[in-house]
């Protein structure tokens, strides 16, 4: 099978020959195995196979060499068309029974006539081309290959699990080289890798897939995105509010959470309460999201136009559920603590609330350096068919929260692009976008304009002219959730936090014992500023302590010698740096203490 002629056709025409190089190689290796799909993909190819003995990553140095040598052997791919009946018979001899299986699809579902067959060599493949004449075309060590992994049979999960092979492919060595390279040098990055080696968080099969537990650094990092969202909010004119993680499952009938929002809630618990000597079945649900709970707090007490904005702020804690098949590292998890707020304003505050969220966005992300990304407003889709189902139904008031929101993002000046379809239930959003290192596309944050649950909920103010009115809310989490929010710092900053940020922010390393006094009074001095100092205590040389500390990212790690102890100084080595600079300790620390206060990015 072949896949669609790429946008090169001599590429594509590489590619595909060497998916059947592989499989040649391959039989080659594990006589007797057999044949899936072997097509050309958007960074190479791949082949799927039934192995008569299993293989694995350290076999491809071996199936290189042999694919090496099959190329080398200029062998032509030579094409044959048969009819149907000739084709059977021919399958029948190569004795592939999910070749077989796909021709017998082609000619009965499809109707061909024919069906092509390419031989290079020994190599026999049921396949439509286009190939390349001769091996000899192949360009040499352009192609590399990348991993191992299971795949269905046609992908459907019914069907026995092949090994796939996948690996890449370019027109020149120098292309491949360089796309690997990059390919390995984003993998570094990856989140999942980092926050091991970091020891930033763990998932335990026992606690639950996709509830991380964050361990001492991870929790760090937490704390210190926590404490700025919360110093901007203060500034911002918030007030922080706590609810609780459960709550009767009958509120989200009443805000709308249920049932637009059902596939992501976990199921609702039900035991039966006694209330005055009385048995009540009850149920309660984990909360999707904290906005109903700061609803009830705005309805708690009567409200006047005097009290609006209000701003409720709460890092909450909200559990959705995600088929276990997508629950991955900390951006796909059960339970995530959100950097949440909501502002309830009057119509004519909307757009000043709004700006003021799009500015937040923009310090926060200022004072981390975050420049790819890019905004969506996300729009109701009057077209879809499921709309009913998908949005709370009122035309009037989708049209004029877009254009309001629209308005605001201009006035912003931030750019942006717009699709249909992707709103909130109850009203427009913006969404902040940004790519994983391995290039998918995720959202980091969401500020939504709801003009649906206040009314729901029967939410109300007193106007200037003593009128009763209903507010609007403003939902926005600049920070987005931590679990996400932090899985997408460690790969902008491949786990090389800046100082204010890094779980250890000096790292104390002597030449020898006889200054761990020194050294020691040091890390109490920062200590006691609120730095988080540690001194290296191991057997280690100093040497090796120091790559030790490079290998953990540590922003700054100071060096402690015979010179240092007398002089009264330190010796300053920041993270990937080669050169260090002596300074007085005092000179140090008000350096420090000022990188921290400013949130300084280098
Ligand atoms: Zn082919
Ligand atoms: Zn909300």
């Amino acid at each position: 099978m072949c896949a669609a002629v790429a946008e090169n056709p001599k590429l594509h025409r590489i590619r595909h020959s060497l998916a059947h190089v592989l499989a040649q190689a391959v039989l080659d290796l594990r006589p007797g195995s057999k044949l899936g799909f072997g097509p050309a993909v958007d960074d190479g190819f791949y082949y799927d196979f039934i192995l008569s003995k299993p293989l694995s990553e350290e076999d491809f140095p071996e199936i290189e060499k042999r694919m090496k040598r099959i190329i080398k052997a200029n062998q032509k791919f030579e094409r044959e068309d048969l009819s149907v009946a000739d084709a059977y018979s021919k399958i029948e001899k190569m004795g592939e029974p999910y070749k077989s299986e796909y021709a017998k699809e082609l000619a009965e579902k499809q109707g061909l006539n024919t069906i092509s067959f390419y031989t290079n060599g020994p190599f026999l493949d049921m396949c439509e081309g286009p190939h390349v004449k001769s091996t000899k075309e192949i360009p040499p060590g352009a192609f590399k290959l990348k991993s191992i992994a299971g795949a269905y049979w046609r992908g459907d999960e019914r069907n026995v699990m092949m090994t796939r092979i996948y690996a890449w492919a370019f027109e020149t060595r120098e292309e491949c080289d360089a796309y690997v390279k990059a390919y390995t040098d984003a993998l570094k990055r990856d989140h999942k890798k980092l926050g091991k080696e970091l020891h930033l968080y763990t998932i335990d099969e026992t606690i639950g897939k996709g509830l991380p537990l964050w361990l001492p650094n991870g929790t760090v990092l937490r704390e210190e995105i926590e404490k700025y969202m919360k110093e901007l909010e203060f500034q911002g004119g918030f007030q922080r509010v706590a609810t609780p993680h459960i709550t009767k499952t009958d509120l989200y009938f009443k805000t709308g959470h249920l049932p637009y929002y059902k596939e992501g809630m976990f199921p609702a618990m039900e035991f039966k309460d006694v209330e005055n000597g009385e048995e009540r079945l009850e149920s309660y649900s984990l909360r999707p999201m904290n906005c109903p709970h700061h609803h009830l707090i705005f309805k708690s007490i009567p409200r006047s136009y005097r009290d609006l904005p209000l701003r409720l702020a709460e890092y909450g804690q909200v559990y959705r559920y995600e088929d276990s098949g997508a629950v991955s590292g900390l951006l796909r998890v059960r339970g995530m603590c959100m950097n949440d707020a909501h502002i309830y304003c009057a119509e004519d505050q909307i757009e000043k609330e709004f700006l003021g969220v799009m500015k937040m966005h923009k310090d926060l992300y200022d004072t981390l350096g975050i420049e790819n990304f890019y905004m969506r407003l996300s729009t109701w889709d009057p077209e879809d068919p499921k709309g009913k189902e998908k949005y709370v139904d009122n035309p009037d008031a989708w049209e004029k929260t877009q254009d309001m929101v629209r308005a605001a993002m201009e006035k912003s000046g931030l750019p942006f692009t717009e699709v249909k379809g992707e709103a909130a239930f109850y009203g427009p959003k913006i969404d902040f976008q940004f790519r994983t290192v391995t290039g998918r596309e995720e959202t980091a944050s969401t500020n939504q304009l709801d003009f649906a649950v206040p009314p729901r909920l029967g939410l109300t103010y007193v106007d200037a002219n003593n009128k009763e009115q209903v507010p609007y809310c403003i939902h926005r989490a600049p920070a987005g959730t931590h679990e996400r929010f932090i899985a997408f710092l460690i790969e902008h900053f491949g786990g090389a936090f800046p100082t204010w940020l890094a779980p250890v922010q000096t790292r104390v390393v002597t030449v020898s014992d006889k200054f761990n006094d020194y050294g020691q009074k040091i890390v109490n001095d920062l200590r006691a500023n609120y730095v988080r100092a540690e001194m290296d205590k191991g057997s280690e040389t100093m040497g090796k302590k120091i790559r030790i500390a490079a290998k953990e990212k540590i922003p700054n790690t100071l060096i402690i010698g015979e010179k240092e102890v007398t002089d009264g100084t330190i010796t300053l080595r920041r993270f990937g740096q080669e050169e260090q600079k002596t300074m007085p300790v005092a000179e140090y620390r008000d350096w420090l203490l000022n990188q921290i206060a400013t949130r300084t990015l280098k």
